[in-house]
């Protein structure tokens, strides 16, 4: 078994769609990003790549990548399980937003995520909290998610 951390921001833009783990969630501001920003879904997939030592996100998954314009981030996702051949046992992860609450999406999102990974949503834990009003997360300038995963 191997354990993989992943994290990732983003900046948040009035207008733009707020996506989190494959789920647009109803906000008036979205993530800013080359791809759809899917701050939770970059932070896994980071994650299973951390788990079996195959570098990040970034260097599969170049940003300047017309590929991946605008992508829906569950195919870097899909690729990086694919690649590591990973068995996901199970992933847990935070996500910071000051706004929207994200307690009537979790499980939507718990969802979503399970099916992208072909996984039950046993096996997947989101947590959702503010920053209290502090630094750019709490100004409601940013998104963040982190996610741990144990695999084998
Ligand atoms: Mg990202």
């Amino acid at each position: 078994m191997r354990i993989g951390f992943g994290n990732d921001i983003h900046r948040l833009k009035e207008g733009c769609p707020l996506v989190i783990g494959g789920v647009i969630v109803p906000s008036d501001k979205g993530e800013i990003a080359h791809s759809d920003g899917d701050v939770l879904l970059h932070a896994i997939t980071d994650a299973i790549l951390g788990a079996s030592a195959m570098k990040d996100i970034g260097r599969l998954f170049p940003d300047n990548d017309p590929a991946s314009e605008n992508a829906p981030s569950s195919i870097f996702l899909k690729e990086a399980l694919k690649l590591t051949g990973a068995r996901i046992i199970n992933i847990d992860s935070v996500i910071t937003l000051e706004k929207p609450k994200l307690a009537p999406h979790i499980d939507t999102i718990r969802k979503s995520v399970a099916d992208i990974l072909s996984i039950d949503i046993s096996k997947v834990s989101v947590k959702a909290k503010t920053a209290e009003g502090l630094g750019p997360i709490g100004e409601g300038l940013a998104i963040k998610a982190e996610a741990i995963v144990l695999i084998e």
